[in-house]
């Protein structure tokens, strides 16, 4: 059984769509051979549901070529790219203002 659809397929296929069937998406590097799988109910979130999958993941991360894209389903023990969340601390400037935490703090103690 082929693993990737024809082009018209992909081209329906919206990333909401696959997620409802738990499909997998493995992108394949032609040139330096990385393979990686992603669950699209992942990419939803990341995503959403309809961003069509065909759009995802165009070049190699690590060599920057091509990939080829096939679907699948995720099978116990396969090695998946899960989504992580990384806090970001962002700066920015404002005006100082004392904080106030009560009408008797700025007397001078008795
Ligand atoms: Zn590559």
């Amino acid at each position: 059984m082929s693993m990737t659809p024809s082009r018209r397929t992909i081209e329906a296929m919206t990333l909401g769509g696959m997620a409802t069937d738990n499909r997998t998406i493995i992108v394949k590097c032609g040139s330096c051979r990385r393979t990686r799988i992603f669950l699209t109910a992942d990419l939803v979130k990341v995503y959403g549901e309809s961003q069509s999958p065909h759009t995802l993941f165009r070049d190699c991360s690590i060599c920057g070529r091509p990939t080829r894209k096939g679907f699948g389903f995720p099978n116990r023990g396969d090695r998946i790219c899960r989504p992580s969340v990384k806090k970001v601390w962002k700066w920015h400037e404002e005006a100082y203002e004392p904080v106030r935490s009560g009408p008797d703090l700025d007397k001078p103690d008795s």
